[in-house]
């Protein structure tokens, strides 16, 4: 297949791509790595009358430490980031989560904004992002705007971000020392989509621990697993136990999408194994993290 025809425009200055997405009025789109955009344009799921390209913006393409944040650029390539040593050693979870996403070559070209502006419910960022209170950055004819993680994924392939606004940088709180991490992931194949996907993170310097986990592709966006947080961190018994318990809710709160291939019953076994698994390695790991 062959995209419908449409013009192309480099800018390179972000006010001029603000320019074009408002002159456009919702019928351009923005491409950065082109790994969703590009099999979306050929199979004509998209048919915009231009493509805005950011890779000619500088100042989008970087990653920094401020003030307690680690900042990412929009354009940051995904293996960029993964390979990061700030990314690997200041937020471990996400360098653990990027090495999930598709597949070497998608990630030297797929940016960090674009997986989270696309927000597949698969995807493997916004549920990272969820999970450690990052906020997404925007820019548009309006001013800026700054979007937590948890009020930015709306549903499936939908978000808080405007049509005439450009995803410019996501800040994540650099991770507490000792708190575990772990990332669980059920998926056809390696570097498929996931099926369920958990991200789990352990404070154990908190009560008796405290655990924050998110899922991703049990319904149109990520979801927090608040009662299985509440049974891990406020529950009786033994760390173990309580992992065992928090996953049996995770199975009950989440309210899976139908699909023909995967079935209600199986996507809810998947998220109590794999709840278990993240916070079974994640509380392991609150003993190896070293401090930065
Ligand atoms: P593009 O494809 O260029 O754009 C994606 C969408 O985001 C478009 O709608 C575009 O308009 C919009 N957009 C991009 N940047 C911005 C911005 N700065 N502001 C506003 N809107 C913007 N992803 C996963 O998460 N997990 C996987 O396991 C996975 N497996 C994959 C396997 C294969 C074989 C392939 C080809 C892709 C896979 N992906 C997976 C998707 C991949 O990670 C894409 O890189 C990512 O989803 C989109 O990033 P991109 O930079 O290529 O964006």
């Amino acid at each position: 297949m062959k995209p419908a025809p449409f013009a192309y425009h480099r800018p390179d200055e972000l006010s001029q791509a603000i320019a074009l997405l408002t002159e456009f009025d919702g019928e351009a789109k923005i491409i950065a790595g082109g790994q969703s955009l590009v099999p979306m344009l050929n199979f004509r799921l998209v048919t915009p009358r231009a493509l805005i390209d950011l890779s000619g913006i500088p100042g989008l393409d970087q990653i920094s430490i401020h003030s307690g944040w680690l900042h990412i650029g929009a354009m940051v390539r995904q293996r960029q980031a993964e390979a990061h040593p700030d990314v690997r050693a200041r937020v471990p979870l996400l360098a653990e989560a990027l090495g999930w996403v598709g597949h070497l070559p998608t990630r030297t070209r797929g940016t960090i904004g674009g997986s989270v502006a696309l927000a597949d419910p698969a995807a493997e960022l916004p549920m990272v992002l969820m999970a450690l209170d990052a906020v997404i950055h925007s820019l548009g004819p309006k001013g800026a705007r700054v979007i937590p993680a948890d009020q930015f994924f709306l549903s499936i392939y939908t978000t808080a971000l405007e049509p005439d606004e450009v995803l410019t940088e996501i800040r994540i709180p650099l991770m507490k020392p000792g708190v575990g991490y772990a990332l669980e992931e059920f998926s056809r194949r390696k570097g498929d989509f996931a099926i369920v996907g958990i991200a789990a993170l352990v404070d154990r310097s908190v009560g008796q621990g405290q655990a924050r986990l998110v899922a991703c592709g049990v319904s149109g966006a990520p979801v927090r697993l608040l009662a299985a947080e509440a049974a891990f961190s406020k529950g009786p018994g033994a760390p173990a136990e309580r992992a065992m318990r928090a996953a049996a809710c995770a199975a009950d709160e989440i309210e899976p999408m139908h699909s023909p291939s995967v079935t209600i019953a199986y996507r809810r076994q998947l998220t109590q194994a794999l709840t278990e698994r993240a916070l079974i390695r994640a509380m392991r790991k609150t003993e190896e993290y070293v401090k930065p």
